[in-house]
């Protein structure tokens, strides 16, 4: 299969790690944070880091779309399904992301937590599309689709409001919690575990591959210049990752701190300008947004512009959020930021589980949890004893 199979071959990988092992210095330590969900799930499920030297460390990153979206966010997706008596569409992982009072959105469909035992209307789509045919087969009803996700998923978005525009649609609405990935890569850069304690050491980034067929390499270059920290753009695939360590190896020692491309086969400096000029037409900044581990960040998320404000539904339906602390076990937020691992919860694989996730982090393959019980959990436990 073009452009996997290669990238998953065992040689090319020792043939790497080789490489990788001569470029580590022995006299220092290197700490790399892979940005996204979708190198922790690569770097776990390869065996990557078992192929590491002890002193490059990689460090997970707030990159998982459900991973960062607060528990208040679910409840407010619950109440227009539940109390709003709206069709609620959104994607899978989204739909068990642990909310207020022991629900998800996955026990809200199934009537859990409500004394009447009604149920929510809540369905799983595979696409934002999916959520407008939805509406489309079911005039009668307001159906809305709650949007997650990072610079990948915005352009579809935008793509169904314009269309439901196009259409007259008004029965569609879109709950919108679309964040940005520079905004969650400064936050990192200015907590003051990176800054002032030095309980983070970051040496540099693996950047995200797919958010970067978007937004292009050009907003990673402010981290590279005001921070120095070299940044490798790189795809999700175990050669893509370790390549992407090889090079930002190769910075660190040479003290360079620039931005590179190692997913140079679907990321250009700039990006897709179409993509970035839809995304520019619907939506506008946020002031500020709560985000799970990292808090309330300003200008980091994405809001329905006023000529499209009938397909907004926290307009349409008068919702709002309000914090609510996450579980009091969970560690989820020190995870997010790079501050502990996931085997340093103390009810990692115990009580929260794949099957009864406790926390974001244990809800999508992508989440360090998850991909940690997953592939790593045993070589980990003996790791910390
Ligand atoms: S193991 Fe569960 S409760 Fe603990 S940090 Fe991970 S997701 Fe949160």
């Amino acid at each position: 299969m073009k452009f996997i199979d290669e990238f998953r071959d065992g040689k090319l990988a020792r043939g790497l790690a080789v490489a990788i092992r001569h470029s580590a210095r022995d006299d220092r330590d290197y700490h790399f944070m892979e940005f996204c969900g979708g190198h922790t799930h690569a770097i776990s499920r390869y065996g990557v880091s078992d192929l590491l030297p002890d002193n490059v460390r990689m460090i997970h990153g707030p990159g998982c779309p459900v991973c960062v979206l607060p528990i208040g966010r679910i409840d407010m997706a619950i109440r227009l399904a539940r109390d709003g008596g709206v069709i609620l569409c959104s994607y899978g992982d989204t739909l068990r992301v642990p909310a207020s009072g022991g629900l998800s959105l996955l026990k809200a469909k199934a009537g859990m937590g409500c004394r009447s035992g009604s149920h929510g209307d809540i369905r799983m789509v595979y696409s934002a599309g999916d959520a407008l045919a939805v509406a489309q087969q079911n005039p009668d009803r307001e159906v809305v689709f709650f949007a997650i996700g990072f610079e990948t998923t915005t352009p579809p978005t935008a793509v169904v409001i314009k269309q439901a525009q196009a259409l007259g649609l008004g029965n569609f609405s879109v709950l919108c919690c679309h964040v940005l990935t520079p905004s969650a890569i400064a936050s990192i850069l200015e907590s003051p575990e990176v800054r002032q304690w030095g309980s983070v050491p970051l040496d540099g980034f693996i950047g995200p591959a797919h958010v970067s067929t978007i937004i292009g390499s050009r907003p990673y270059e402010f981290f590279a210049e005001e921070y120095r920290k070299p940044v490798v753009i790189a795809g999700f695939e175990p050669l893509d990752v370790m390549q992407a360590i090889l090079m930002l190896l190769r910075q660190v020692n040479d003290g360079r701190a620039l931005v590179e491309n190692e997913f140079s086969r679907a990321v250009t400096r700039d990006g897709n300008r179409k993509a970035q000029q839809l995304v520019a037409e619907v939506f506008e900044l946020r002031r500020s947004f709560a985000w799970r581990g990292l808090g309330e960040l300003p200008y980091s998320a994405l809001r329905i512009r006023k000529p499209f404000a009938s397909f907004d539904a926290e307009n349409r339906f008068g919702v709002s959020y309000e914090p609510v602390a996450d579980h009091a076990a969970c560690e989820c937020g020190a995870i997010l930021r790079g501050v502990k691992r996931p085997q340093e919860c103390r009810i990692f694989g115990s009580v929260c589980t794949p099957e009864n996730p406790v926390g974001s982090c244990m809800v999508s393959s992508e989440g360090a949890c998850a991909a940690h019980y997953s592939f790593g959990r045993f070589a980990d436990a003996a790791a910390v004893q």
